[in-house]
């Protein structure tokens, strides 16, 4: 199969034959605000198995549904207030809420659960794409499982090259992390993936919100609350370690992984990058954006990881940006590193 870039703003032609490739059951990629979806009709079980079969993702991995419209009692039922205070207040947007599902959507797009995750995305491609289609669209992170996600259709490309017919080529992704994932199917909101819209702004709308408590960990369950918790995430190809401590404590521990690695990198705030550079010139350095900058170091972050690829880099060191590791930032880093954090 070959696979062609449309330029969504100079090939109107080329979102046609999007259009109905997602009307005939095909799958699309295309950018949201997050991150590039590979998309399908959420509604049908063809499609939906196109997607979990192009990205080798597991079956038992459900998908996001992205609507464009705020009636979304056609494929959800028992939306409490507290939901449509958070739809009213962050759609469109990176919040994705799981309410139980109607039967229109297949067991394929759950996973196989009786709850679906729902959600508008803020991007005018999107949305159009879904209301021109006339379906909901599937669309999990457009990348191969356990690869980090694409944010820009270069990157869907380089993994997605021959699987796809059509990437929609938008601007890159500006927030660059998945959204926030919360669990609304009774009294009991928990976030369930932490993402941009943090748990701060969710407890100004409903105050109950928690963070589900095992959200750091490494989740071995064979049927967690949320099946994204237990597969491997965002990985690049070499080694990858978070090392929270000081530069020089950082410098000091490099002395001793020269030995092993042969392509070392280090992801650091904007402020360390001369001072790693000085060191060693061979060392790969690679900036995440400026100290405390959580928007910059996460619009980055995916990016950034497969930079280290692009550098044959076979052991990755990324300091600790925040303390907080509930943080999206953090939490992704976190996965991207088999949870390899070491404090010196
Ligand atoms: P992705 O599409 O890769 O951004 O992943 C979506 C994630 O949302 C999944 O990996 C799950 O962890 C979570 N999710 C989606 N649907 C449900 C659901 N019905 N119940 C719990 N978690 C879900
Ligand atoms: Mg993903």
């Amino acid at each position: 199969m070959n696979t062609k870039i449309i330029d969504f703003y100079e090939d109107k032609d080329g979102f046609i034959k999007c259009v109905e490739a997602i009307k005939n059951n095909d799958i699309v990629v295309f950018p949201t605000e997050t991150v590039y979806g590979i998309g399908g009709n959420a509604l049908s079980k063809d499609a939906v198995s196109k997607i979990f079969k192009i990205k080798e993702r597991a079956k038992d991995n459900p998908l996001i549904v992205h609507v464009c419209d705020y009636d979304i009692s056609k494929y959800v039922e028992d939306i409490s207030e507290d939901a449509f205070k958070l739809i009213d207040k962050f759609w469109p947007g990176p919040l994705t809420l799981i309410l139980k599902k109607k039967n229109v959507i297949p067991y394929e797009t759950t996973g196989g659960r009786n709850t679906v995750a729902i959600r508008m995305p803020n991007n005018e491609i999107a949305l159009e794409l879904i209301k021109e289609s006339k379906c909901p669209l599937a669309a999990p992170s457009a990348n191969i499982s356990g690869r980090p996600s694409g944010t820009n259709a270069y990157r869907c490309f380089e993994d997605l090259n021959g699987r796809v017919k059509f990437i929609i080529n938008g601007s890159r992704s500006e927030i660059g992390l998945e959204s926030t994932v919360i669990s609304m199917i009774d009294d009991n909101p928990i976030i369930l993936r932490p993402g941009y819209i943090t748990l701060e702004e969710i407890k100004k709308v409903i105050p109950k919100v928690r963070l589900y408590e095992r959200l750091n960990e490494k989740i071995l369950d064979k049927n967690p609350i949320s099946p994204g918790l237990k597969y491997k995430h965002y990985a690049p190809k070499g080694k990858m370690i978070i090392i929270n401590s000081s530069k020089e404590k950082i410098a000091n521990y490099l002395e001793k992984v020269y030995l092993t690695y042969e392509n070392i990198g280090i992801l650091c705030i904007d402020e360390n990058l001369k001072f790693y550079e000085k060191l060693n010139k061979n060392l790969k350095v690679v900036s995440a954006g400026k100290k405390d900058d959580f928007i910059e170091i996460g619009r980055n972050l995916f990016e950034n990881i497969r930079v280290f690829d692009d550098l044959n880099c076979d052991f990755i060191i990324s300091e600790c940006f925040f303390q907080d590791f509930s943080n999206a930032v953090m939490n992704r880093l976190l996965k991207a590193s088999s949870h390899n954090v070491i404090i010196l």
